[in-house]
This record gives structure tokens, C-alpha cells and sequence, in this order.
């Protein structure tokens, strides 16, 4: 599997004239690899030259952590008083055009940049997105069963099991936290819990704020499950729920057409779609109901064994789907100093329609606990 992930990287190095491509701290490295770098100031770094064997050069007392895999790369080991940026410079050989990790530490880049001063240096990111953006089967199933997962959280949140009035923000989002890893995942990445007033922004930190009856309270959560090849892949859901018996008709009324522009975006995530046109259906609803003004980010992003990663489902991407792609599709409206609501599922895009990862109930759910 991986070495068949190099040879497609490969193929792509040849057609954007990358002669070494350089990965580290960050996912392409375990989705290349099998290996995560421990994200410290030691270094570790996959050279992978277009016409040669791949090296890993790590430091010797993180080398035992290495799941061997001579077919894929070869490792060489760099002890405490060795130099490691002169090792990578030399098994470059001289590449005119370097490809770095988005994600790799600027110390790197830089010490790299210094001892090779006759390569150009570019981001690998438009090379290895396109790659990792289209997921096999196997890939698939692993994202289904997080999502399976995090759905039997939601459905706990909706049925009033999780409690709400009364308690903090703060302690609701631990609470999701440790469902996250009850339910099978190695890691949460997020937990956001806003209520009221709070949920108007949409990455809010969950604070000390009392959740009380009538009023919202959106729950945005996920986390990452890592298989036994060390690889992780992610889950990312949100739901809003209304406390107290009687939601108030103007949420009410912003609900049902966040819910329509939702459903309407799943419906459109089609083979050969272009990936802005997922946004367009929905935000269209939102906006023809009089909203377009408090939709204020882009309908969703890629997901995999990063949280965010290509594709991005945003006007100006018109790049057509293709099956495989995985991604979000997270309407909200956003009134500032009263309310607001999101509404995301992961979806698959398959040659016979889009698959929802998420089947938990989409409406507003009403909570008494
Ligand atoms: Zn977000
Ligand atoms: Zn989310
Ligand atoms: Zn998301």
C-alpha cells in the first residue's frame, strides 16, 4: 500500500518537475509512511528522490518507534552528534526543485534552505493533497466507522443522556471528549461547545458559561482513530440542540433552512461536480431566506488522516469531484449576540451518489436534561 502511494507521488513529481520530495513533522509522512514524526526539534525527514529508493532519516533513539518497511524506504539512523541536515542535504544530490511538507517545522526548512542554496524549495502540499483527497475502500471503511462512532454520541446528546442545564460548556465538552475515546478513537482533536449567544462564533472555546433552558447549544466534535499499520484517520460532526420544551420560532424558522441548504448540498456532491457547486446549492437557500450575511465560512473541507485536508468545498474551487473524495458539508447561520447554528455531516462521494457518513437525526433535537 505504501509503496504503491510512492509510486503515485512519484508520477506526480515527474509532472511538476520535483526532483526530492521532503516529508516530516505532519500526516503526509504517516499516509506515505506508516510513521509519524515526533513533532520535536530533533529531526526527522522521508527523502524521497523521483528516480530512487526513499530514505528515512530519524534519530537514533526514536528509530525502534520505525515499523520497518525495507520495501518502502530504508533508515538511517542519526546519533546525537551527528548532523542530520548534512545527511539530507546529500541524499538530495543536488536537486534543482525540493517539495516540502506544509506542515514541517520553518527551523527545517530554513537549515535546509542555508546548506542548499542552489534548490528552489516549493510546498508538497499540491502535490501529496491530490493524492491523499482520493480515498480506497479501505480508507472508506476506517472513515465510516469513525463516523459511525461519533454518531452514537450525537444520538446520546439528542436523547438528553449527555445533561445540559446547568452545567459549563466546559464540562459538556469534557464529557464529549472522553465519549470520543470511549467510542474507539486514539485522540480528540475538537469538542466545541457554544451556547446561546456564544455559538454565534463558530470556532468558540468552550468556557464557564452555564448552560441553561431556552436556549441552543451546538456541539461540534471529532476525533482521529489510528489502525494498526499507525495511521489515523478522523471523524468531525456537528449538532445543535434546543433546552427546554418551547425553541423559539425565529431559531425554528433558521433551522428548517439550514437544514434544506444542508441536505440540498449532500444531494449535489456528485461525480464531476465541481467542488464550489456543493457550496453554491446550499448557500443559495441560505441566502434566498434573507441569511446569505451570517453564512460566513465555506461550506466544508476535505477529511482524512487530517481533520482538514483537500478537498475544500469553497466558491472558487472548481475542481470536479471524483469518487473517493471525503468531505464536510457544514452550513451555519451565525447572528451575532443571539444565536448560531451549524449543521455537518461527512460525506463520500461514490460513482452511484453521495454517501453520508452521519445518519443521525438532522433535525433540532429538543432536550429537557
Ligand atoms: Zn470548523
Ligand atoms: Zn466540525
Ligand atoms: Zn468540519
Amino acid at each position: 500500500m505504501f509503496a504503491e502511494r510512492l509510486d503515485r507521488v512519484r508520477t506526480r513529481m515527474e509532472l511538476d518537475g520535483v526532483d526530492v520530495l521532503l516529508l516530516s513533522v505532519g500526516a503526509d509522512l504517516p499516509y506515505f509512511a506508516g510513521y509519524e514524526a515526533m513533532p520535536l526539534e530533533r529531526v526527522t525527514m522521508l527523502v524521497v528522490p523521483r528516480g530512487d529508493r526513499a530514505t528515512l532519516v530519524v534519530p537514533a533513539l526514536e528509530a525502534p518507534r520505525v515499523v520497518e518497511r525495507p520495501e518502502v524506504f530504508s533508515i538511517r539512523p542519526w546519533s546525537e552528534s551527528q548532523d542530520p541536515i548534512a545527511m539530507i542535504v546529500s541524499l538530495m544530490k543536488g536537486a534543482a526543485v525540493a517539495a516540502v511538507g506544509d506542515q514541517m517545522w520553518a527551523g527545517f526548512l530554513v537549515d535546509l534552505v542555508e546548506r542548499s542554496p542552489a534548490t528552489t524549495f516549493r510546498r508538497a502540499g499540491p502535490i501529496t493533497g491530490p493524492i491523499r483527497a482520493v480515498k480506497d475502500a479501505a480508507e472508506i471503511e476506517r472513515l465510516r466507522q469513525a463516523g459511525a462512532a461519533v454518531d452514537r454520541i450525537a444520538a446520546r446528546l439528542q436523547s438528553g443522556e449527555i445533561p445540559l442545564i446547568g452545567r459549563t460548556e466546559a464540562e459538556v465538552s469534557t464529557d464529549l471528549g472522553r465519549q470520543i475515546l470511549d467510542e474507539g478513537h486514539d485522540r480528540v482533536n475538537f469538542a466545541i461547545v457554544a451556547a446561546g449567544e456564544n455559538a454565534a462564533s463558530p470556532h468558540h472555546e468552550a468556557g464557564d458559561r452555564v448552560i441553561e433552558e431556552g436556549e441552543a447549544v451546538l456541539c461540534d466534535f471529532g476525533g482521529t482513530m489510528i489502525g494498526a499499520d499507525g495511521v489515523g484517520y478522523c471523524s468531525d460532526i456537528t449538532r445543535c440542540v434546543w433546552v427546554g420544551e418551547h425553541p423559539e420560532r425565529d431559531f425554528l424558522e433558521a433551522y428548517a433552512v439550514l437544514h434544506e441548504a444542508q441536505a440540498a448540498s449532500v444531494r449535489a456532491a456528485t461525480v464531476g461536480t465541481p467542488a464550489q457547486d456543493v457550496d453554491r446549492a446550499g448557500r443559495e437557500k441560505i441566502a434566498a431566506a434573507g441569511f446569505g450575511g451570517y453564512f460566513i465560512h465555506r461550506t466544508g473541507h476535505g477529511i482524512g488522516v487530517e481533520a482538514h485536508e483537500d478537498p475544500y468545498i469553497v466558491e472558487g474551487n472548481e475542481t470536479p469531484l471524483v469518487a473517493g473524495n471525503a468531505f464536510s458539508i457544514e452550513p451555519g447561520i451565525y447572528v451575532p449576540g443571539r444565536w448560531g447554528m451549524r449543521l455537518e455531516d461527512i460525506v463520500v462521494v461514490a460513482d452511484d451518489g453521495p454517501e453520508p457518513l452521519n445518519r443521525v437525526d438532522h433535525h433540532l433535537a429538543v432536550v429537557t436534561a
